[in-house]
């Protein structure tokens, strides 16, 4: 028996409310006191994970070192908290029914009836506690997806109200994240709808010990007393949550709220030691007085949708950081390069990022941005299909191989320069069957991967079915693109670089993932660096 203490939290009223952010807020204040603390979120959809999900549907698909496809609020917590997660962070409906099923058909449930209650909200409970049971954390926090009313969401309110009962008072919370809209025309913040909110949860058996109110306004004494009152808290449980100008902002915006002292102080849990914000607070604060400029252009099919390329765009934040340099993001959509519109698209860019994707949509101007940044001398990073992209370009128009392409987009080419791994003829299935997860890549010294990484064995992840086709790798080396990376055990390429360009790279993996407001990524700071010398030119 372990003294796990769970933090539940959930969302009334509307979805958006960033109960990721206030979650991995809460985190980060409790781990700089010194507490271990995870997330976990779980989502009522029936997908067995976003993998499958279109980005304009979910945004970004998040993958862990383990090779979860995930929610991007998991890019979140890891970005904020500094530690990785893993599988058992993200649990869907999908994968929970799937599991009782499973079992079911295994024969394991003797007979019986297979029910919402008790069988699925017990594989909902132990999904829950499994993070606990590893020993490994004081606290784990779990995010509710939806909103509370939602009919799917139903038996994750029950699973937290069961587990209430069975751990037993200060061992758990329910945290509420609501809205408090302010009406222009009547001039006042209104309540109603939290009051609302919070009776569906009551309903459900489920009483918040904190609610976080998300306002544009300030929240006065008076209309937190009337919210205390009408949802049963206590007035100084009533957090307020202002629009802040980054999400990086939101942890010290919770500590001045005094959300980490309520929380502790309900768990019975010691707040003696106050938080040590001191490294992200020299983040923030570089991050908020830049002294330099650049401006990188984002090359995707998803850019309608920035939360597409979520862990880039934080990624180059953590980056721009390190240099105290705001980058700029120009978004230019894919299909939207030509040789007519290139010049004007991609004039002026200090950097040129090929951004991940999958299918033949756009790769043409993605092709046509990396001719650009090579002729050009514009650093590039070139990710996942972005790093394909840029063999293609080099195969086409310096090797003269002028219908190279990845079998993927044609899979007759007579050049297949990009090719689909031996280890994926066999797959039908599209869900969780890509090379997912962290992989072993060997670096050469002489390279622009190992001036960032300063180390000659990374580990990184993956989100792919195609590779390099390693038939190639002699004719494109001697006609001046270097493999700088391989898997040292498979050979495959996940690294290629121009050496004669000041700073071109393309990686099989992607870096993002790995970013942390601590810990930016090497690559990511260095592709930075290059494009501010090339701002400087
Ligand atoms: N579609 C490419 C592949 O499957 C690239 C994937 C990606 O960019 N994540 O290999």
């Amino acid at each position: 028996m372990n003294n796990t203490k769970y933090v539940f939290v959930t969302g009334g009223v509307t979805s958006s409310l960033g109960k990721g952010i206030i979650a991995a807020s809460l985190a980060k204040l409790l781990q700089e006191r010194g507490y271990s603390v995870t997330i976990q979120k779980l989502d009522p959809y029936i997908n067995i994970d976003p993998g499958t999900l279109n980005p304009y549907e979910h945004g970004e698909c998040y993958v862990t070192d383990d090779g979860a496809e995930t929610d991007l609020d998991l890019g979140h917590y890891e970005r904020f908290l500094n530690i990785p997660t893993s599988q058992a962070n993200n649990v869907t409906t999908g994968r929970i029914y799937q599991s009782v099923i499973d079992k079911e058909r295994r024969g394991e449930f003797l007979g019986k009836t297979v029910q919402v209650i008790p069988h699925i909200t017990d594989e909902i409970k132990n999904r829950i506690q499994i993070l606990g049971n590893t020993g490994n954390y004081d606290i784990v926090i779990t995010e509710i997806g939806g909103t509370v009313g939602d009919i799917e969401s139903l038996p994750y309110v029950e699973a937290v109200r069961q587990l209430e009962w069975d751990l037993g008072e200060n061992n758990t919370i329910v945290i509420h994240l609501t809205l408090v809209p302010y009406l222009a025309a009547a001039g006042e913040l209104k309540t109603k709808p939290t009051q609302h909110s919070v009776k569906m949860l009551m309903q459900s058996g489920v009483s918040p010990d904190i609610l976080v109110c998300r306002s544009e306004n300030e929240i006065s004494d008076d209309i937190k007393r009337k919210l205390a009152l009408f949802c049963n808290v206590k007035q100084k449980d009533v957090i307020q949550s202002l629009d802040a100008e980054t999400i990086y902002d939101v942890p010290n915006l919770m500590l001045d709220e005094g959300l980490d002292s309520v929380v502790l102080e309900k768990l019975k849990l010691s707040d003696v030691n106050p938080p040590k914000m001191d490294k992200w607070n020299n983040f923030l604060s570089k991050h908020k007085n830049p002294k330099e400029f650049v401006e990188i252009g984002l090359i995707g099919k998803y850019v309608e949708l920035h939360d597409s390329y979520k862990s880039i765009t934080e990624a180059f934040i953590h980056a721009g950081s390190t240099h105290e340099t705001k980058v700029n993001v120009r978004w230019i959509h894919s299909e939207e390069l030509n040789p007519e519109t290139i010049e004007t698209e991609l004039q002026g860019l200090n950097g040129i990022l090929v951004a991940p994707g999958f299918g033949d949509r756009g790769i043409e101007g993605k092709i046509a941005a990396v001719q650009y940044a090579r002729e050009n001398n514009i650093p590039f990073l070139g990710i996942c299909l972005g790093m394909q992209m840029a063999v293609i370009e080099f195969a086409r128009n310096v090797l003269g191989l002028k219908d190279a392409t990845s079998t993927e987009m044609n899979p007759e080419t007579a050049n297949p320069v990009i090719n689909l791994m031996d280890e994926q003829k066999d797959i039908t299935d599209k869900g969780g069957t890509m090379r997912l997860g962290a992989w072993d890549c060997e670096i050469s010294t002489d390279s622009k991967v190992y001036e960032a990484y300063q180390n000659t064995l990374i580990s990184e992840r993956h989100r792919h079915r195609y590779e390099f086709n390693n038939d190639y790798k002699a004719q494109i080396e001697a006609a001046g693109m270097i493999a700088t990376g391989v898997n040292p055990k498979t050979g495959l390429v996940e690294i290629v670089e121009l050496p004669n360009h000041p700073w071109f790279v393309g990686v099989q993996y992607h870096p993002e993932y790995k970013s942390t407001v601590l810990t930016p990524h090497p690559l990511f700071v260095n592709f930075i660096k290059a494009a501010l010398e090339q701002s400087k030119k």
